[in-house]
């Protein structure tokens, strides 16, 4: 198996998942990326179409997407035209409309895409941002990209995208889980030596391709030609997140990315 991020073949076995042990993660020790053995099988499904209420600000889902954006905005202070891959009810874009941002959304979702533009009357394009049309006929100044980047198989190739998507000097944040993060450690460290066995459910697939840290994201965005102005773990819980904004142990990262302007 050669390393889906730098084409090397430096791969070891970092951990497994299953109760079988029989799907494989191995760490690249040249670029940092942990790739998941796709030949084990994708489960990506149980991530499908769940709908939310966008203008229950209290839901756990929105709150999440309002500090999404409460970072973003640190950034994104102008106002621009702004997309969100995978936008889901539409509540994050609601947010950047409000202001001053004009807002696109892309969805794989027919039914979410129809339900955000009835709720809230943002406008939604039905598609896969992967695909090889050109989706949009303008190139738009923020991209927000959320959990999302770790279930495709091949990065370099969503960063491209996401690079044509963006004018020159345009800024997107990208959120995916943290790999390095202290709970994933200790979890691995304690099935190391035999100290616990997690139960998986009896049909449980992963739905990971590929986890980052901050060696492997680095690699990415340096060979995706974009600059990296922000990068923090963090957490949805406030004292954690303090600290985790210090020290990246958190389960979660959050990177604010630039493409040149030349
Ligand atoms: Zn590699």
């Amino acid at each position: 198996m050669e390393c889906r991020l730098c084409e090397g073949n430096n791969l070891k076995l970092h951990y497994t998942q299953g109760n079988n042990d029989e799907y494989k993660f191995y760490l690249c020790a040249d670029c940092g990326l942990v790739n998941y053995d796709l030949s084990g099988g994708l489960n990506q499904e149980k991530y499908a179409e769940v709908y939310n209420d966008p203008f229950d600000i209290e839901s756990k889902i929105n709150k999440a997407q309002k500090i999404s954006f409460d970072y973003f905005s640190k950034y994104a202070r102008n106002s621009g035209s702004f997309l969100e891959i995978g936008c889901g009810n539409g509540y994050l874009l609601s947010l950047a409309q409000n202001s001053g941002h004009d807002v696109q959304g892309l969805e794989l979702s027919g039914f979410l895409a129809k339900s955000v533009k009835e709720t809230l009357g943002i406008n939604v394009k039905v598609d896969n941002f992967l695909s090889d049309n050109d989706l949009f006929d303008k190139k738009f100044d923020f991209v927000i990209l959320r959990h999302v980047l770790e279930h495709l198989p091949d990065s370099v190739f969503a960063l491209n995208k996401i690079n044509n998507l963006l004018m020159p000097g345009g800024i997107a944040l990208l959120e995916f889980p943290n790999i390095n993060a202290f709970k994933f450690k200790t979890q691995r460290l304690k099935q190391k030596i035999g100290l616990s066995k997690k139960k998986y459910k009896k049909n449980f697939v992963p739905g990971h391709c590929n986890e980052f840290s901050r060696k492997s994201f680095k690699y990415l965005i340096e060979k995706t030609g974009f600059e990296i102005l922000n990068r923090q773990s963090y957490s949805y819980k406030p004292v954690n997140n303090l600290i985790y904004s210090i020290f990246p142990l958190g389960n979660k990262t959050r990177v604010v990315i630039r493409k040149p302007l030349y």
